[in-house]
């Protein structure tokens, strides 16, 4: 079943084998590379083998497939299985596969694109596809091969036993109907408001029927800490996938980041994007379908996100808006504080004073700070004139610092906006040192201001947006808070 050595003759003969040339010039083709085998210096029975059981046909069958459970639903090109040095012709007689040709009526099947190049090469027209190419080029020469050789076995897990809050059960029940009618749905929750619960009694019930469901999540430090923590919540194994590492441990439940999703093929029951907002969906169709292609057809798919673009919005059948968080307290509302040295120096003598009293505000509290700043260097700046740790995705030692802040062995540090999500810290204050620059999205300064106040023992805390000027994202950012205040005063939600 499996080769060991992987000599470039072993994907050539597959190459040919699974090409579209007729099967006298196939037979040929392969006899030349054999020649060129023997002629050459090398030697090696595999070779050999797999060139005869090509040409002739004849093996022998495979019994054990169980290896394939980690595969089940994905789509490989002849490279790929060549590189898990996978006999494809094996899988292919064992109906282990579905070889499918990616290049379909004039579209590409892998991200639905009819933006093809076409060109003539010695036996045919060969077709490509100009819009998917960082995923593997897809091409009417070479199939690609669906590994669909599965039974969904059950797998074991204990039914989560966590409080929701009424707005959580309201959420989590209109989750539960929508998917049974397969309809699309957004939960549109604020910073804090426990979205991950309300996805459990989803998760329990598609589990208990052996469906298969994906949790996807567009930054992949966020897969680990999501991972262990559904892990520990329901007592089970789940599939972990993003670019660096892939574990397939034979579960019905994956977690992965939301470029593996381009590697499945209608697979999934169940599709659950978290953070949907950090995904570089907006306007990125590739992306967008290459996802869609991964559920089955008429699969519900699920967005969560503090802050969900126009787009999503729309792309939905059902929205439903959560304004407060799980602890039942408001969102702190952001102030701003204008300096007009901004807008001449930003690391003014006046503007660092004022930021020393915002500091000092915070930690004579004996509360933490973090400051944001737009960029790299404006951040190494800011910490070289004020002598606080700085954060970037560039520093080495990032997550010894984020521990430090954490197990407060220092409670002031500077970081650019790869802190925006995903951590909590509590006793927080935050300061957008700068906030009028464009890095400062309004999505980025509302999730930014969610860090602040998400424990029930420390609710609230403040937020400075420190910048020159009042621009739009500010005056938005601000008005989408206060926005979701109202609602929950309205609803009668706020403790
Ligand atoms: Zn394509």
């Amino acid at each position: 079943m499996y080769f060991s050595s992987n000599l470039e003759f072993i994907p050539a003969f597959f190459h040919i084998h699974y090409s579209n040339y007729d099967e006298k010039i196939k037979k040929n083709l392969l006899d030349e590379i054999y020649q060129e085998y023997t002629d050459s210096t090398f030697t090696d029975i595999e070779v050999e083998q797999i060139f005869f059981e090509l040409k002739y046909g004849n093996f022998k069958e495979i019994i054990d497939l169980k290896f394939l459970n980690s595969y089940r639903g994905r789509i490989f090109s002849i490279d790929q299985l060549v590189k898990k040095k996978i006999k494809i012709h094996y899988l292919e007689k064992a109906n282990c596969i579905e070889v499918i040709s990616t290049i379909r009526d004039s579209k590409c099947l892998m991200c639905s694109s009819k933006n093809l190049y076409s060109y003539y090469a010695s036996f045919d027209k060969i077709t490509y596809c100009l819009d998917c190419i960082d995923f593997g080029i897809s091409k009417s020469n070479e199939i690609r091969f669906l590994i669909n050789n599965y039974k969904n076995e059950p797998c074991h897990f204990t039914i989560p036993s966590i409080a929701l809050s009424d707005q959580q059960k309201i959420a989590s029940d209109l989750l539960v109907e929508n998917s049974k009618a397969n309809k699309s749905s957004l939960i549109w929750a604020v910073c804090g408001a426990g979205k991950t619960e309300i996805i459990y009694k989803l998760i329990s019930n598609y589990l208990k029927e052996n469906k298969i469901i994906c949790l996807a999540i567009p930054r992949k430090d966020i897969v680990n800490e999501l991972a262990s923590r559904i892990k520990k919540d329901f007592s089970l194994e789940i599939n972990l996938l993003h670019g660096d590492d892939k574990k397939f441990l034979g579960s019905n439940f994956y977690i992965m980041t939301c470029h593996q999703l381009f590697h499945y093929y209608k697979f999934f029951d169940l599709i659950i994007v978290d953070e949907v907002d950090a995904f570089p969906y907006n306007g990125n169709d590739v992306l967008e379908y290459g996802m869609k292609k991964a559920l089955k057809d008429q699969a519900p798919l699920i967005f969560l996100s503090a802050t969900p673009s126009k787009k999503i919005k729309k792309s939905v059948d059902s929205v439903y808006k959560l304004p407060i968080r799980y602890h039942g307290n408001l969102l702190p509302v952001p102030n701003l504080k204008i300096h007009k040295d901004f807008n001449k120096n930003i690391f003014s003598t006046n503007i660092l004073d004022t930021l020393d009293k915002i500091i000092r505000s915070s930690t004579n509290k004996n509360r933490r700070l973090l400051i944001f700043v737009p960029t790299i260097k404006i951040g190494e700046e800011l910490a070289k004139s004020t002598a606080y740790n700085f954060v970037s995705s560039k520093t080495e030692n990032r997550n010894d610092l984020i521990e430090g802040f954490r197990n407060k062995k220092f409670n002031v540090l500077i970081t650019t906006t790869i802190l925006e999500r995903g951590l909590t810290f509590d006793y927080l204050d935050i300061v957008v040192f700068h906030s009028s620059h464009k890095t400062f999205s309004k999505e980025a300064l509302i999730q930014i201001s969610g860090r602040v106040g998400r424990k029930a023992y420390d609710p609230s805390g403040s937020i400075i947006f420190y910048s020159g000027e009042h621009t739009k994202a500010i005056k938005s950012a601000i008005k989408e808070i206060k926005y979701m205040n109202e609602l929950a005063k309205y609803r009668k939600l706020v403790k």
